[in-house]
């Protein structure tokens, strides 16, 4: 791979253990049945070599990708790109913290580039220890409110990291005015106009205190000479534009806005490793689900496709991916550690763009979302466990909308693995509104009035739980 300083050398030998002892207690957790272990298993090498992280790292060409939204599919993206010139080293299943990153760089040979997702507020330390030659910044908006608290907060934090790295290449989405706020300080920025629908975080100037005002996508702050900055390359329509004039057609396996500025943030990213652009998104095209994400599996006798939807800025980027009204949607909602305990974000959703449609609210905490959307005034029924939900509103094309461990709990459900927390849904649920269960045949209402708890592991109903092949059946758009 091309880039600063990448020389294939092996690690020390205590970090080499460390490596081997991460992926046999992996190997220990898959066999019990414990999930994949990759977070255990990195543990573990850092338990036996603290410092496993940079030494890991040593030698590589090294990208992280940072932002509330798309960064495991960014990382995908990146690493099919990536992938065109050798090994790549990444980080699976979203495990974006240090462990994750010790596991993803343990299984890969020395000196193979890696393109790595990072924690939003872990990119300073990870930054720090792997010393990386590109930082991809996609957005920064509300997430997790009870760990991550203020989002500017954030953009604060980035910004001293990229101030504490002027050897690292940015590339940085110019229309979130929050991300180019954090990436300033850097001697060399590539700008992208990647898109930020949801403007909600960054209305107040972070230089200023002012206004900031959009018009046509352009932003610009009303008592300051903060604006957006002028892009190198960006989005128009399907194709990605760079200012020297070339136009790149985009023809993704993925749905949706959110997806392109995805592939056009990993495109220009793969560029700094001497990859086309046009090479780069041709490797990308043959990506069409992204750990369960994007995944269409018959359920029963219903179809339906898992999409992920964990704050507002994602669910606006959701609602383009929906199949036309009156497609119905299931929503999915847990607040676990990894989803953040606080579920109040769903009053920022706006839900009632979902009116029209066979909707049911499910998950651990569908009672807070069924609350949410009677505000919306949207129809729906509420049924805790989403694979009944799919049935009830199905046959489909079902789009089921899930939040973080919603979707990893039902994606591994349907693929016939437990799911790695299992819990039982609450015994007694609540009585649904009668208005609500007015608008929906009888016959999909099976367990909105208080059947027995399902099971979270595979039961007999899930005998269908099959992919169904991308490509042969388009999803209705
Ligand atoms: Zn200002």
């Amino acid at each position: 791979m091309t880039g600063a300083g990448a020389t294939a050398s092996r690690p020390p030998a205590r970090t080499l253990v460390a490596a081997r002892a991460g992926q046999a207690t992996a190997g220990l957790s898959r066999l019990l049945g414990r999930g994949d272990g990759t977070v255990i298993g990195g543990r573990m090498s850092l338990w036996v070599d603290p410092d496993a992280l940079a030494r890991l790292g040593a030698g590589r060409w090294v990208s992280l990708v940072s932002g509330t939204n798309g960064k495991t599919t960014t990382t995908r993206l990146l690493t099919a790109a990536l992938g065109l010139r050798g090994p790549v080293a990444t980080n699976p299943q979203g495990s974006n913290l240090p462990p994750g990153l010790v596991a993803g760089l343990g299984r890969a040979e020395p000196g193979a580039a890696a393109a790595l997702e990072v924690d939003e507020a872990w990119l300073g330390a990870v930054a720090d220890a792997l010393r990386p030659a590109t930082l991809t910044l996609l957005n920064l908006s509300r997430d997790q409110l009870d760990r991550v608290a203020e989002v500017r907060r954030l953009a604060d934090r980035w910004r001293a990291v990229v101030g504490a790295h002027p050897d690292a290449q940015v590339i940085a989405n110019a229309d979130d005015p929050l991300v180019v706020w954090a990436a300033i300080p850097a001697p060399s920025v590539t700008w992208v106009g990647a898109g930020q629908p949801w403007t909600e975080d960054a209305t107040g100037c972070p230089a200023c205190g002012g206004r900031i005002g959009w018009s046509d996508g352009v932003w610009a702050c009303s008592g300051c000479a903060f604006a957006r900055p002028e892009p190198d390359v960006w989005i128009e329509g399907d194709d990605v534009v760079t200012a020297a004039g070339a136009r790149h057609r985009l023809s993704l396996g993925l749905p949706g806005r959110a997806n392109r500025a995805n592939a056009a943030m990993a495109a220009v990213t793969a560029a700094r490793a001497g990859i086309g652009l046009e090479e780069a998104l041709a490797a990308m095209a043959a990506t069409v689900t992204v750990d369960g994400r994007y995944r269409q599996v018959a359920v029963g006798d219903s179809r339906a496709r898992l999409l992920l939807a964990k704050n507002p800025a994602g669910w606006v980027e959701v609602f383009d991916m929906l199949a036309p009204p009156p497609g119905p949607v299931v929503v999915v909602i847990n607040a676990r550690i990894a989803d953040g305990r606080d579920p109040s974000w769903l009053w920022d959703v706006p839900f009632e763009r979902l009116a029209g449609r066979r909707v049911a609210a499910s998950g651990e905490r569908s009672r807070d979302l069924a609350v949410r959307l009677d505000y919306a005034e949207v129809e729906h029924v509420r049924i805790p466990d989403p694979v009944e939900a799919i049935g009830a509103v199905g046959p489909g094309p079902v789009d089921v909308a899930a939040n973080y461990t919603a979707l990893r709990d039902l994606d591994a459900r349907l693929r016939g693995r437990p799911a790695w927390r299992p819990r039982r849904w609450p015994r007694r649920p609540w009585p649904s509104r009668p208005r609500s269960s007015a608008a929906m045949p009888s016959a999909a209402l099976p367990s909105a009035t208080g059947s027995p708890a399902a099971p979270a592991r595979p039961g007999p109903g899930l005998s269908g739980g099959t992919d169904v092949a991308s490509g042969v059946s388009p999803w209705p758009r």
